[in-house]
This record gives C-alpha cells, structure tokens and sequence, in this order.
C-alpha cells in the first residue's frame, strides 16, 4: 500500500516497523535533555538527572498465560531496570500499571513476591500506578497486561545512550547472548534440551538479570550501550543507526553456554544473535580501556570482546578478529512487533510468543494478540 493510507502501511506494501512507525509518528523535537530513541529518556530536575523508561508484558505476547506468577513479578521489573542499566542508572523507585483478568489473591501474592525482591535487592521503591479489570471477550477470561515505568538516576556529565559509538572502538557484551532464545525453542516445542542446560535456559528466559552493577561501572567508559531484548544484531543496529557507524562482529569470541556446541551452526546464529530476551548489555569503549574492561565482574557476569566500531556503514559477521577471516552471510531477523518473521531454523528466535503451533507445547489454544 502507498505510504499515504493513513500510516496503516509502510510505503510499497513493506510492513511499517515498529521502529519506523516511532520514528514517524511520535519522535518530535523536545526540550528535554533526552526524549524518544535511547533506552532512556532524561529529565533534569534542579541539579540532578532522571532517567525514565517504561516496558509493557503482555499475555500472549511476552509471557504464556501458565507462566510462575512470582517469576513473572520479576521480569516485568527486571526488564525495565535493564533499560535504566543500559543508560548506566541507578535505580530509584517506579510505577505499576496492571490490568488483571481477575482478582486472585493468591496470583496477586506471588507475583508481588517476585517483584519486590527484585525492587528491594535494588533500593528501588513502588510509589504508584494504577490497577483495572482487563476487558473479557467471548469465550475468554481477559488478558493480563503489565506495565511498569521505572526511574533512576544519571550523572549528568557522564550520562551515555546509544550515539556515541566512535570508529575504532570495541564493541563489548556482557555475560552471554541465546539461552533463552533456546528456552523459548524448547517451550514451542522446536528443539529438546537436555538438562541441567534444560534448566539454566529456563532460568534465563524467566527470571533475567538486570545488569546494573555493570551498567553502573562501565560510566565514564563506555562511549554507547544498548540493552539486549530484542536480538544482539538487531539492538546493535540500533546504536550503528543511532551513532553513524558500521561494525564488524567476531562469530568465535561470542560468548555462548556450553550446550550451543551440541547445536546445528545455523540454531547458534539465529539464538546467540537474533534471539529475545537476553537483557545483557551492548555497549562500546576505546580500545585503551581493553585491560581494564576484561577486569570487569558485577551482576554475576563478566564483559567479552566480540568486534569493532568501524566507518563502513553496515553490520558484517566474520569468522575470527583477523581482517582477511571470512564473512559469515547471516540473515537474520531481530523481534519487531508489526514485521512477520522470516522462516529460520527455529521460525523467528525472539522473546515472542504469539506465534505457537497449535498444541506444540500445551498451550495451542492460546494465539497473539494482535495490535
Ligand atoms: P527498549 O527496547 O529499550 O524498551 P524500544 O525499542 O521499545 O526501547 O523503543 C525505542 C525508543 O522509542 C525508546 O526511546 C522508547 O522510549 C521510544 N518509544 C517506544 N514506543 C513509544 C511511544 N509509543 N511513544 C513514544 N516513544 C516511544
Ligand atoms: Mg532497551
């Protein structure tokens, strides 16, 4: 359809994205220090600077409806706490909006178990939010909705988005990308995994780590970060976008979990690059910090190498850090709401839901919900 059809579409029948339709709908100038495309957007208040942001779980999109209700307390305050991490915030307090197909008690009592360990291991107070009966349809209960907006705090003077990646940079991630991609694989049916890894990816689709500590120490350090939730080459792109660079990525120093060498190359490429969910941190420093980086521990988790910043527009892939090392020709897809996956060996390796085969894991009754 033509680009002139009210924005139902993007230009030339191309599905309008959901960066795309941000950018074209709702990114507009603003006097505050940061407003739409980082992680974060930033307000000063007297001397001091808030970072603000906020992430929607929806049932049926971001969670199955059997999902741990504890668990699912702290994911929904550890994803939002992940985009204060990526900005390099501490933690201050945030807001709960919920719409609950029901009022059960004991749900209620678990999932604020989840969330407030987490809020409390963060000194992060509850100060608000609201709470309503999620519509119920023919047949259905309702669907539950999570959304919380959190709020930290910056140094001013040192505060980092995603624009400030510099040719000749490193590029860094925290801890390791596709476990739970592989968990979401597992859940769908797709692949089966042994334990005790059955267990660890589990863990890391269900109760993600936000990594503050690290967000915290890499201030002053890092020239550009991103938090991974949506696939590593695709969260990556958006600080390439954002900065004007390119990059290159290096496949053999990609971290990954143990079980990965059991797995077909190309479920590696689509879960260690392109998979959901992960909430560890992209970020960028000159090639001087390098000792100091590979130093670095907090949340659990160490810091790898795994490319460079480099002029050239674009994203390439190579099989080692040597410049003649071949490239490796992925195509593959990052999540994005309104943009259908491209066929891969695991459909699309995102944190999304929506598309379960029908009985492929007990919960074929349950389809997306559309936008
Ligand atoms: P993240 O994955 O870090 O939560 P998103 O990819 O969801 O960030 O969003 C990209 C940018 O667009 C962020 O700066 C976010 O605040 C902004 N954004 C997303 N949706 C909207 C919206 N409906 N109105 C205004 N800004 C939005
Ligand atoms: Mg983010």
């Amino acid at each position: 359809m033509a680009a002139d059809d009210g924005g139902h579409s993007g230009k030339e029948g191309v599905p309008l994205g959901e960066f795309t339709l941000i950018e074209r709908f709702f990114a507009r100038a603003t006097p505050e220090r940061q407003g739409i495309g980082d992680d974060c957007a930033l307000i000063d208040i007297g001397s001091q600077t808030l970072a603000l942001t906020s992430d929607m779980l929806l049932e049926g999109v971001h969670f199955l409806p059997d999902v741990d209700p504890e668990h699912l307390g702290h994911k929904a305050l550890a994803v939002n706490l992940s985009d204060l991490a990526a900005a390099g915030a501490r933690p201050r307090c945030f807001l709960l909006d919920l719409a609950l197909p029901r009022a059960d008690a004991a749900w209620l009592a678990a999932f604020s178990s989840g969330m407030f360990a987490l809020a409390q291991a963060h000194e992060c107070a509850l100060i608000g939010g609201d709470t309503t009966r999620a519509p119920s349809g023919p047949g259905s209960p309702g669907l539950l909705t999570i959304a919380i907006t959190a709020i930290g705090e910056v140094d001013r003077d040192r505060y980092r988005g995603r624009s400030g990646a510099q040719p000749g940079d490193d590029i860094w991630i925290t801890g390791s990308t596709g476990e739970a991609a592989l968990a979401l694989a597992y859940r769908r049916g797709q692949i089966d995994l042994p334990e005790p890894a059955r267990a660890a990816c589990i863990r890391r689709m269900d109760r993600p780590t936000p990594r503050i500590a690290l967000g915290r120490a890499l201030v002053g350090t890092a020239t550009a970060s991103i938090d991974v939730s949506d696939g590593l080459l695709g969260d990556l792109g958006h600080i390439l976008e954002r900065s004007g660079v390119g990059a290159v990525l290096y496949w053999p120093a990609m971290p990954r979990a143990a079980i990965f060498s059991d797995l077909p190359l190309a479920v590696q490429y689509a879960c260690v690059l392109a998979g959901g969910d992960d909430y560890e941190l992209v970020f960028t420093a000159p090639a001087s910090s390098r000792a100091a980086l590979l130093q670095l521990v907090g949340d659990g988790v160490g810091v790898s190498r795994i490319g460079q910043i480099e002029s050239v527009p674009g994203l390439r892939l190579r099989d080692g850090e040597h410049p003649g090392a071949p490239l490796i020709d992925v195509n593959l897809q990052s999540f994005d709401h309104f943009v259908p996956p491209s066929p891969g060996p695991l459909g699309q390796a995102s944190a999304d839901v929506s598309a379960l085969e029908p009985g492929a894991d007990g919960h074929g009754d349950k389809t997306g919900v559309g936008p």
